[in-house]
């Protein structure tokens, strides 16, 4: 049996991508070393692949993003240089970011509404211009259909005629190439029959190039399967890990002679390790009705950290685990012992770190607990009471800039080369700080600004039992932008409380409300590699009720506005419309659990970088009393969305970008004002970032920030 892998992390082992194109964002590497730092990552992508696997992708590499490099690939933009190709990503006019499918990974959205009249054509392919520089793999590209469907702005009428444009374009990039690897993986979102019509009728032109063509799916089941049979495509390839019903549809349809079916069974999205016995045994049935058959991961391999070397975690956990590299192995095992029917043993399949109690606590929840006993109404009013807050009310998301030196400090805390009360001091001095800020510029709710946190969710996953960090196992998220997630693994609880003591200290400096601050338990879920073997529902209450134990410590200390962020709720939503319901009932109500506490406590949620139009329903389901949301991107879409449900609750639409450097000014900011109070009413209105701060300067904050009260001040007099 033949092997291919696909999507290996291009972060590089030592984060090497990270460094590479910082250091040019910095002016400290030249555009050519740049690109020689990226083909070196190429390179060694490919040395991994080469060594244990028959098939793979090259050009997978890109200096940010893909769906970019496709746009650019097809002409929409035209980037002189590097600079300008950064610019496209970061620059004042970036484009929108939002995350791909349903993970953590955010892509870069090409929005035809800016693009006057799309004059496609070829520009450059680097996949082309890496298969004739290393002459092996099969040139990667996202498909044109994927491409199109994941872009934003497209007129309906306009989508069949750009994908044929499209499809003509590739055919040329093809008739240069042997074999290639076309990503399609929006074949598993819910399509049109239209849709589906123009997909082929694209395909047959593209499949009247010379090359043979291996399309990839991924993420969910193609239900559209049949419809592919006959296209001029050699290989389809099915990801069975996270599609389960992929076998079923294929059960039933059956698998052209003339293809071959790729495999994927080694999952791409989570560490745990491959059942074995149970991959073969599937593969078994799927060579029953597709002779030629290539094992693969399902799913690309980037949602995963690169390798489990040189991790020191519990051994028993080590035993269930399997990053990139252990995945690729894996693949080689399964081929192996596909052939052979010599089925490995195994780590005995039970997990570990089950606690009792929390499993009992869950089984009791009732309808109670999910629902608050007094109304949105009365609760405004006690909160309005007790808070007093101005019109217009000006606050922050929570974090504020982590410098070298607070990752310095926490680096030493770890490494023991200081203690933890020196450590503890070192926070307090930097909450002082902080809160001496927001006071000065004037801010109306205030933060302690995050400094004792790594990470939204590795904090919270550091604090929590049942649940593992990793020293190394960094994923990207964005651009260069990196994170560890967490591994769930048993049952979740709190051994003491998590945040209470800095929260409450900031409190003590200051006459004005401190939010305390928490991660919520689907954005724990959605940012975390979760165990297998119980319903994620499970592990959202365990969350749950650990949070809500939080914030009722929290009310003890005194603190009145708690933010529960949730930015991960629509990413984490299934692909498929049809599985909607059953994941937002649990969501909703993993919330609901977390925040019913005292109706007095103002309970604010957090949400970013996401279509979030079409889940306003939902959210406001979630019964929290004020939203901030973020806006800049998506240029206030998510305004209109919030009119045509009638939102009662207070809202802060974001007003500064701050994934970017550049500082909004004044006059850009009332432009989000100015059209938001067109749809909300100004008593419930709220002035606010985007999302975090974490990753900017403190001269940037302290400018905006300024610009942000100024504006803020200017509505309240009005
Ligand atoms: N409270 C978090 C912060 O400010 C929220 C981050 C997020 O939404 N991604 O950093
Ligand atoms: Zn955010």
């Amino acid at each position: 049996m033949k092997t291919y892998a696909y999507g290996f992390p291009r972060l590089g082992k030592n984060r090497e991508f990270k460094s590479a194109v910082e250091s040019f964002w910095k002016g400290n590497l030249s555009e050519a070393d740049t690109k020689k730092a990226l083909d070196g990552i190429q390179a060694n992508m490919l040395g991994i692949y080469e060594q244990n696997i028959d098939n793979f992708p090259i050009g997978e590499i890109t200096g940010y993003d893909n769906m970019l490099d496709t746009a650019i690939m097809v002409g929409l933009y035209q980037p002189k240089n590097l600079k300008e190709y950064y610019e496209l990503c970061r620059g004042k006019d970036a484009l929108e970011m939002t995350k791909w499918f349903n993970t953590n990974y955010h892509y870069l959205v090409p929005n035809f509404s800016l693009i006057k009249n799309p004059n496609f054509s070829f520009t450059a392919n680097k996949s082309s211009a890496y298969y004739k520089q290393f002459k092996k793999g099969l040139p990667f590209l996202i498909g044109p259909f994927t491409f199109l469907k994941l872009s934003k702005g497209i007129p309906a009428n306009k989508f069949n005629d750009y994908l044929l444009q499209l499809a003509e374009i590739y055919k040329t990039i093809l008739n240069d190439l042997p074999h290639v690897h076309i990503e399609e993986p929006a074949l598993v979102m819910d399509l049109t029959s239209t849709e589906i019509a123009t997909f082929k009728q694209a395909y047959k032109i593209i499949g009247a190039s010379k090359s043979k063509i291996n399309l990839i799916t991924y993420y969910d089941s193609v239900d559209c399967l049949k419809e592919l049979y006959d296209l001029p495509v050699s290989a389809i390839g099915l990801d069975f890990a996270n599609g389960k019903k992929n076998l079923e549809i294929i059960k039933k349809a059956g698998f052209p002679k003339d293809k071959t079916l790729i495999a994927g069974v080694v999952n791409g999205r989570n560490v745990w390790r491959n059942d074995i016995g149970a991959s073969v045994k599937l593969l078994d049935a799927l060579a029953k009705i597709a002779p030629s058959l290539i094992v693969s991961n399902g799913a690309p391999l980037y949602h995963l950290p690169i390798s489990l070397e040189g991790e020191k975690l519990d051994a028993a956990l080590t035993q269930k685990l399997a990053f990139a590299k252990e995945k690729i192995q894996e693949i080689k095992t399964i081929a192996k012992a596909f052939e052979t029917k010599k089925i490995p043993s195994m780590a005995a399949e039970k997990y570990f770190g089950l606690n009792k109690a929390v499993q009992k606590a869950v089984k009791a929840l009732t309808d109670k607990d999910f629902v608050k006993a007094v109304s949105f109404e009365k609760r405004k009013a006690l909160q309005k009471k007790l808070l007093n807050l101005p019109l217009f009310p000006t606050t922050t998301i929570g974090s504020f800039p982590q410098t070298e030196e607070v990752r310095r400090q926490r680096a030493d805390f770890r490494s023991g080369k200081i203690t933890e009360k020196q450590y503890n001091a070192f926070v307090q001095t930097k909450i002082q700080d902080v809160i001496k800020f927001q006071e000065e510029l004037g801010l109306d709710v205030l933060v302690h600004g995050e400094f004792e946190r790594t990470d939204m969710v590795e904090f919270f996953a550091q604090e929590l039992d049942g649940i593992a960090t990793t020293k190394a196992g960094w994923i990207i998220s964005y651009g260069t932008r990196v994170y560890r997630p967490p591994m769930i693994y048993g049952d979740i609880s709190r051994p003491k409380p998590m945040t209470v003591k800095e929260i409450a200290y900031a409190q003590t400096l200051t006459k004005k409300p401190v939010k305390g601050m928490l991660t919520g338990p689907v954005t724990i879920i959605a940012w975390s590699f979760v165990r297998e073997d119980v319903p994620i529902s499970d592990v959202a209450y365990q969350l749950g009720l650990a949070l809500r134990d939080e914030i009722l410590d929290y009310e003890k200390a005194g603190i009145k506005i708690v933010q529960v962020d949730e930015p991960a709720i629509r990413e984490k939503a299934p692909i498929k419309r049809k599985d909607w319901p059953q994941y937002f009932d649990w969501a909703i109500k993993s919330f609901r659990l977390a925040t019913n506490t005292d109706p007095k406590t103002q309970i604010h949620t957090h949400m970013c970088y996401s279509e979030f139009g079409e889940i306003v329903g939902q959210i406001d389901q979630m019964d929290f009393d004020v939203i901030s949301i973020e806006t800049t991107r998506s240029k206030g879409d998510i305004i209109e969305s919030f009119e045509k449900i009638d939102f009662k609750k207070q809202i802060g639409l974001g007003v500064w970008d701050i994934h970017s450097p550049a500082v909004p000014k004044v006059e850009d900011m009332r432009e989000v004002v100015k059209r938001a109070l067109k749809v909300i009413p100004k008593e419930n209105f709220w002035i606010n970032p985007d999302c975090g701060l974490k990753t900017r300067k403190w001269e940037e904050t302290r400018a905006t920030l300024k610009n942000l009260v100024t504006l803020s001040a200017e509505y309240k007099k009005s």
